[in-house]
């Protein structure tokens, strides 16, 4: 076996939630290319599938399945689901996620608070209970929570408290989780991006005043495209990040430095 082989996820079940577009759909794409067999988990299924651009002919198998990550109900079913067209789930992505952006103090208690905590923390918590389950009891898996550079630092210029809290609860949830469910032989990592091309921000990074905060002051000078992410995304649920679990990998080009 040569060390890119490690990379590689041949024949493993990889499901991704919030498949259906943004960083979700980058990582469903690179799930498959790596040789997995992938679960497209989204609120609107319908969609899903065909905005994931798997290549085809590379043997890789995709269902969609509708997943509100809020929802252990609806938790539940897509994974039965997945377990049934595409065997027992080897890779679990916890990417779904929302944001609010608003002064704190202003802030309605739901949408500015309860939603963005239930969706962000309470949505990895609801999946890794429901799939670290079944992954214990095979002894074997792998989970990857979608955290930020929110967790670790302020964002500038607008406000949002909530976000930054549930990111830092989705990277603690992480560490705590990968020392329990280590002796089950399931590893549980964050991976925590810095500004990403997507639905969620890019629209502001050419509006003064947000430019200079989160272009300008990038070491790297840039946001970064979804398959930057997704590509750190595979190394984590691959056999190449076998003696790593429990760490938040921050992917922000230098952002958290400075
Ligand atoms: P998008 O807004 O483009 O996509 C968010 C995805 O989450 C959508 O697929 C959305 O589904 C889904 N989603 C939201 N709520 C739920 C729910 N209750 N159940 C199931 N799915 C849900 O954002 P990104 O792709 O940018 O974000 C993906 C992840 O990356 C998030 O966790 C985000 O916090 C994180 N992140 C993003 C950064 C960025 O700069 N973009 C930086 C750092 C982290 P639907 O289409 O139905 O709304």
């Amino acid at each position: 076996m040569t060390i890119l082989d490690r990379f590689r996820l041949d024949g493993k079940v990889a499901v991704v939630t919030g498949a259906n577009r943004g960083l979700g759909s980058a990582i469903a794409t690179a799930l498959g290319e790596a040789g997995a067999h992938v679960g497209l988990a989204a609120r609107g299924a319908g969609e899903t599938q065909e905005n994931t651009g798997l290549p085809t002919g590379s043997g890789s198998k995709t269902a969609a399945a509708r997943c509100d990550v809020t929802d252990p109900e609806s938790i539940e079913s897509a994974v039965a689901f997945f377990e049934e067209t595409l065997g027992p789930i080897d890779i679990w992505i916890n990417n779904a996620g929302i944001t609010y952006w608003g002064p704190t103090l202003d802030a309605d208690p739901a949408a500015g608070w309860k939603d963005i905590l239930e969706t962000n923390a309470g949505g990895v918590f609801n999946c890794s209970q429901i799939v670290g389950r079944r992954m214990a009891e095979r002894g074997t898996g792998t989970i990857i929570n979608i955290g930020s550079i929110s967790g670790l630092i302020v964002n500038r210029p607008q406000w949002q408290a909530a976000y930054n809290a549930s990111k830092a609860a989705v990277h603690h949830l992480t560490r705590s989780l990968a020392v329990e469910l280590a002796p089950s032989g399931v590893r549980v990592n964050a991976l925590a991006p810095g500004y990403i091309a997507t639905d969620m921000v890019s629209d502001m990074f050419e509006v003064p005043g947000y430019k200079e905060e989160w272009i300008d002051r990038v070491p790297l000078k840039r946001a970064a495209d979804p398959s930057e992410i997704s590509s750190t995304a595979v190394f984590l649920a691959s056999d190449a990040s076998s003696f790593m679990t429990g760490s938040i990998l921050v992917v922000d080009g230098g952002y958290v430095l400075t």
